[in-house]
């Protein structure tokens, strides 16, 4: 039978146009199986494409006769839930993207690339009876078998691939051996709900622990946002436990939003001891592990995921409870591309799901200070540490007219050998990699700058020249290349250069340091976290990835080598952003029972933010910075958006701004401001040019109302088609 309206297929295809397409279904495809969340493969210009479908109808806007079919179906049965793909069409319309961009964000990349969906075997790995006698010694020469093998003994439920995944890396070989063995056998399963999967006692709480635990808890069900504020050490990590196994037991499934998961091996342990069958899921995956830990969470298979950014947009078979860690941290905002906000868009779909989410932090964004103090989330907070730890000491230290020591301070130097001799381990944080930031002639003051930015370039230990910006690299020559005659000079600190100062000033103590540049080789951080462990390393100089959540507890001083360094960023979000940082360093000391010191190098000790921030603490700090954010008219009491162009040619980018600014400007009327364009503050960057336009209104419906009504007309703008072009809602940089 016919019918004579013909069925159209609207897609979101990845394409950077604001737009989905309208398809025919396939030639033969029985109409009644076709469903939105399946994927397809359409022809896409000249090329093929895979595409998602977001909807059947009966009408299209183009022309019948143009309408061209899709090639494939690629899914029997819709592989994105609907929720999710609501969720995405709420995206795209908010940060202003295209759909298909913002669908594909969606999929790992093995299905964005149209590969099968199938779910994986549903079975479990178990030991079978030989198997739990096996001789160990006949594994000698195959410590991967041994490793599985006593791995799989710890489980004598069995264990899923997921929670094989996230325990041993590279397991798929060394079990088939196993299997041929006979050691292990594979036991299909119905997937049992969340409800039935183990989870283990946690710690005991304490008063205020119990509170926050109770609060969350009593909102399970419906939804309710909460910022968990607890200063470092106070026990948040439980009270996401407790609350995670509560959801769990009631037969939901808990998704843990963290900033980075390489850095936390500790929290990712955390997690395993109470949830064995969690997985984890981030970028830097296999495509076959991520594969898996979505399934896994589609399916209903895990109770519990682990994730970065990205997780935010995990399908979930039972939304229970979203939690986002370090909510302040800059790294749940996508920087490229799709523009994201990970902990924005984790609330937003729990009200969707009506579910509860709790943002925790022991350094709140003042977006979520400001939430609160509007009634939008409820205030939890954990006041002291947990167990015997004291808050630790601030002091600003008075650098100015000092003896120096490769820019540590004879005060500073005092205080570490008193710590040491003491037996406390010494914590100093430098937020600069590298040996020193500047290289200059000593002849004509010409600095060494990066050809393709406007950049100075970074001396590394190695005699590289290294941008920070673009990665270019290359050796440091030997005379200055301006006036070809001067001796080069180095100037300023970096971590390895602070690092090989204190290798002369305490030759007999073990050093460390933690950076991006100490950590690239795989298991480097967990060797490096170990031997803090033991004691190795009585002193650790690094980068902000000191501030990670780290849990060091013999560390009894932590040095802040330069706070001047971030109090005078160009960012409105600069003092925010360093006194977060400072205070997530300082949260690192004395976190066992003997109490820390905090001891900060500064020439501006009479600075009012720096006083400020060392004698009220973070909360009251906030709280100034939200009245001057207040008073100048800047986020959370104002939304913004900002728009970027970059191009090879200098005028370029500016031209199309000036352009996308004349049709902006009539919905913008007088309620949304346009300032700009301007060149970016650093303008040139990897060769190209760069430029931004702000726009700022009171009301975020203004702002989002004026985006949707001119935007279109920008894409057809014959500047754009010269630009890389992009516009970023809420962001988190402004430079
Ligand atoms: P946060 O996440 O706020 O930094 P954690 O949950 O990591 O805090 O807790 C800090 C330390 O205190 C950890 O070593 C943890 O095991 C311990 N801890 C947390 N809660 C308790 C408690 N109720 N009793 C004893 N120790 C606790
Ligand atoms: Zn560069």
């Amino acid at each position: 039978m016919k019918s004579s309206a013909p069925l159209i297929l609207h897609v979101a295809v990845p394409a950077p146009l604001p737009r989905q397409f309208d398809y025919l279904p396939p030639e033969h495809a029985d109409q009644a199986t076709i469903a939105p969340g399946m994927r397809v493969r359409v022809p896409f210009g000249k090329r093929e494409a895979v595409g998602v479908l977001l909807a059947t109808s009966a009408h299209s806007d183009v022309p019948a006769a143009k309408l061209r079919r899709v090639s494939a179906l690629l899914d029997e049965a819709p592989l994105i839930p609907a929720d999710l793909l609501a969720l995405a069409h709420w995206s795209a319309d908010y940060y202003h993207h295209p759909i298909g961009e913002v669908v594909g964000a969606l999929l790992p990349p093995t299905l964005r690339a149209g590969k099968s969906g199938a779910a994986g075997p549903t079975g479990m790995w178990r030991l079978t009876a030989v198997g739990t006698t096996a001789d160990m010694n006949m594994l000698k020469r195959a410590p991967k078998q041994a490793a599985l093998l006593r791995l799989l003994a710890q489980h004598a439920g069995g264990m899923e691939s997921g929670a094989l995944d996230a325990a041993l890396a590279h397991w798929q070989a060394p079990m088939r051996a196993l299997l041929q063995h006979g050691w292990v056998e594979i036991v299909r399963h119905v997937p049992p709900t969340p409800a039935a999967l183990p989870v283990a006692a946690g710690l005991s709480l304490n008063a205020a622990q119990i509170a926050a635990v109770h609060k969350i808890q009593a909102a399970l069900g419906s939804f309710q946002a909460f910022l968990l504020d607890g200063v470092t050490g106070s026990g948040k990590t439980e009270v996401y436990l407790e609350a995670m196994a509560e959801c769990v037991r009631r037969g939901g499934q808990a998704l843990l939003l963290v900033p980075e998961i390489g850095l936390t091996p500790q929290l990712l342990q955390r997690v395993r001891r109470r949830f064995t069958t969690a997985v984890v899921f981030h970028s830097a995956l296999a495509a076959g592990e991520r594969l898996a830990a979505w399934q896994a969470a589609r399916t209903g298979r895990t109770p519990v995921v682990v994730g970065t950014r990205s997780a935010v947009f995990l399908p979930l078979k039972h939304p229970g409870l979203i939690v986002v860690d370090e909510e302040h941290d800059a790294s749940f905002k996508q920087q490229d591309g799709f523009r994201y906000s990970a902990r924005d868009l984790a609330v937003v779909r729990s009200a969707r799901h009506h579910i509860p989410v709790v943002l925790g932090s022991a350094t709140p964004s003042l977006e979520s200070l400001h939430n609160c103090a509007q009634l939008r989330y409820a205030h939890l907070s954990l006041p002291e540490r947990a167990g015997a730890a004291q808050h630790p000491a601030l002091h600003l230290l008075d650098i100015r007219d000092r003896p120096m020591e490769d820019g540590l301070s004879d005060l500073l130097l005092d205080a570490m050998r008193r710590h040491l001799q003491a037996e406390g381990q010494v914590l100093l944080f430098l937020n600069r990699r590298g040996y020193a930031p500047t290289v200059m002639c000593h002849v004509c003051g010409a600095t060494l700058q990066c050809r393709r930015c406007d950049a100075r370039l970074t001396l590394h230990a190695n005699r590289r020249l290294q941008c920070h910006h673009c990665g270019t690299e290359r050796p440091l020559p030997a005379r200055c290349e301006e006036c070809g005659a001067g001796a080069l000079g180095q100037y300023g600190y970096g971590t390895e250069r602070i690092e090989r100062a204190l290798a002369r000033l305490f030759p007999d103590i073990g050093i460390a340091r933690l950076d991006r540049d100490s950590i690239r080789r795989k298991g480097k951080l967990e060797a490096l976290l170990d031997g803090m462990q033991r004691g190795e390393y009585p002193i650790l100089v690094g980068t902000q990835m000191l501030a990670k959540g780290h849990d060091f507890p013999r560390v009894t001083l932590v040095g802040i080598v330069d706070a001047d360094q971030g109090m005078f960023g160009v960012d409105f979000r600069a003092s925010e952003r360093m006194a977060q940082l400072i205070m997530q360093v300082a949260g690192r000391a004395g976190r066992a029972e003997r109490r820390g010191e905090v001891l900060i190098q500064t020439h501006h000790p009479e600075h009012p933010l720096l006083t400020h921030l060392v004698r009220e603490g973070y909360a009251s700090f906030a709280q100034a910075l939200l009245a001057e954010r207040r008073a100048a008219g800047l986020p959370p009491y104002a939304a913004m958006a900002l728009l970027r162009a970059e191009a090879v040619a200098r005028a370029v980018p500016l031209a199309f701004l000036d352009a996308a600014r004349r049709k902006l400007a009539p919905a913008c009327g007088r309620q949304v401001q346009l300032l700009g364009p301007a060149p970016a503050p650093m303008e040139r960057r990897a060769g190209r040019y760069r430029a931004q336009l702000l726009l700022i209104a009171a009301q975020r419906a203004l702002l989002q109302q004026a985006l949707a009504t001119a935007l279109p007309a920008l894409y057809a703008l014959k500047q754009a088609r010269r630009v890389r072009w992009s516009l970023d809602v809420d962001p988190a940089e402004t430079f």
